[in-house]
């Protein structure tokens, strides 16, 4: 689905991604940690075309995301991101947040772009919230609604850039659980989190990355159980 091979990224002369290589399975779950400024954003907006590169392929569902022939805007509409800070529209109503890109990019009928809302509201636990704008709702609420706002576009894989981390504790929980029920129905998910939980839950792979260059890549079995690589062991030492 998802196949990143040798990807290199230049800010001016300081490299952020060193020879990147890894992929993403139909139906896997992949976890990318790493340090802080260790390349793990510009990562996962390459696969969507949000940040250029500058060397190698990204390739998604066999599309050239570098191609600059490729439709990005139109790949994107595919692919679901859900980011830190949830970016909801705050003057659009949950529900509106839910519908507009429905309508507007897949031309959904406004009853139909409604009802896939609603259904997927209810699926998060947020029906209750649908006339209610971003800014009454907790950022645990909000963060679930930007999970159905990426759904309701039907993509063909999601990407979440450390969703839970701008939570208060109690949130993170439920965040959480939505994501662990789309990784149990089978979504193909490249997930950039510290949720270490998470990622012995559903991850079928943990990817280390450290300075731009991927330490590891192994099945989250191994990941854990023989912590050899130095680099990995001081960087779980500090957060778990
Ligand atoms: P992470 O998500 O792992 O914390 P990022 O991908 O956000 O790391 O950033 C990796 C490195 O690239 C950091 O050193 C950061 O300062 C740098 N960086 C990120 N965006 C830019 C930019 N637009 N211009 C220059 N440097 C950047
Ligand atoms: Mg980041």
């Amino acid at each position: 689905m998802i196949e990143i091979q040798g990807v290199n990224k230049f800010y001016g002369k300081f490299q952020v991604l060193k020879n990147c290589s890894t992929h993403v399975a139909k139906g896997e779950v992949v976890v990318v940690c790493g340090p802080s400024g260790s390349g793990k954003s510009t990562l996962i907006k390459c696969v969507n075309g949000l940040e250029g590169f500058d060397e190698g392929s990204i390739r998604v569902q066999g599309i050239e995301v570098g191609d600059p022939k490729t439709d990005l805007p139109n790949l994107r509409t595919r692919i679901g991101m859900v980011f830190q800070n949830f970016e909801l529209f705050p003057h659009l109503s949950i529900i509106e947040n839910l519908t507009i890109a429905q309508e507007m990019v897949l031309q959904r009928t406004p009853d139909v772009a409604k009802a896939k809302g609603m259904a997927l509201l209810d699926r998060v636990g947020l029906a209750d919230h649908a006339a209610k704008y971003p800014g009454q709702l907790s950022g645990g609420q909000q963060q679930r609604v930007a999970i159905a706002r990426a759904l309701a576009m039907d993509p063909m894989a999601m990407l979440f850039d450390e969703p839970t981390s701008a939570l208060d504790p109690e949130m993170i929980a439920e965040v959480l659980d939505v994501m662990v029920g789309l990784a149990r129905e089978g979504m193909t998910m490249m997930c950039v989190t510290h949720e270490m939980g998470f990622a012995r839950n559903v991850a079928t792979r943990v990817v280390f990355i450290d300075q731009g260059e991927i330490v590891e890549d192994r099945p989250t079995e191994a990941f854990f159980s023989e912590i050899t690589n130095p680099r990995t062991q001081t960087f779980l030492g500090k957060i778990l």
